[in-house]
């Protein structure tokens, strides 16, 4: 019997939040199941739908936790990439958990090919308001400020910026929503990859195309669904694969 462990699964943008409760109820009964018995998880951003800090407890974030620590206790490795949502997500969240935090953009190694990992907003270079406001909140300064506020009124003010998100993300032009293909090449041929897996643009697709006249392939994430997920997986044999839970 061969008990090696192999399959490697990306998943990205659960939006998890307290009245998503099908979402939930998938990623824990995903936990328990196939993600027990991969090699390692990735979660490439966005897992919840807001983070306003490791304080809060708000349902379902403990039930989250627990079984996060379950997983990674029983042997699988869990990367955690931060989403434009929860980047707040800090050393607390991944020490009560045993997740592991990766870089922004991250090479990882699947059977000699190196392999760029990122959330997937910092590629979508139209849309320059948002960069801005990202390089901003990316800052120590503008997260202590936010972190040192009362709780109650962090809890409040997501709930104001995620009605308000809805609205602008409707006003906002469908084209500078996705990534940009020119900064996706720049950065490809930056961190030396041919393959590229990003989540955030709610676009899930392969997508070829040639870089510095070699096959190049950006690997596109879904969203979790409240009738259907999906997950990317990859093995040595079949090498990727979406499968739908
Ligand atoms: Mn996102």
């Amino acid at each position: 019997m061969n008990n090696q462990k192999t399959e490697i699964i990306f998943i990205s943008d659960l939006h998890l939040a307290i009245e998503k409760k099908e979402i939930t109820r998938r990623f824990l009964d995903f936990l328990q199941t196939r993600a027990c018995s991969a090699q390692a998880i990735y979660i490439l951003g966005d897992l919840f739908d807001t983070w306003i800090g490791d304080d809060d407890t708000t349902p379902p974030i403990n039930r989250i936790k627990s079984s996060l620590k379950q997983l990674t206790e029983s042997g699988t490795r869990v990367f955690f990439l931060h989403g434009n949502r929860d980047f707040l997500i800090a050393d607390k969240f991944c020490n009560e958990t045993g997740i592991e935090a990766i870089d922004e953009y991250t090479v990882i190694d699947l059977n000699n090919t190196s392999t760029l990992l990122t959330h997937g907003d910092l590629l979508c270079t139209d849309d320059t308001a948002y960069q801005a406001f990202r390089k901003k909140s990316r800052t120590h300064e503008w997260q202590q400020n936010v972190l040192s506020k009362p709780l109650l009124l962090r809890l409040i003010a997501a709930r104001w910026y995620r009605f308000r998100s809805y609205f602008h993300k409707r006003k906002k032009s469908n084209d500078i929503m996705d990534v940009n293909q020119e900064t996706v090449e720049a950065v490809m041929r930056n961190y030396g990859c041919h393959q590229l897996i990003h989540g955030h643009t709610h676009r899930p697709a392969t997508h070829h195309f040639r870089l510095d006249k070699k096959p190049a392939a950006r690997h596109v994430l879904a969203e979790w669904k409240k009738q259907e997920a999906e997950l990317l997986c990859w093995n040595p044999e079949s090498s990727f694969q979406r499968i739908k839970i």
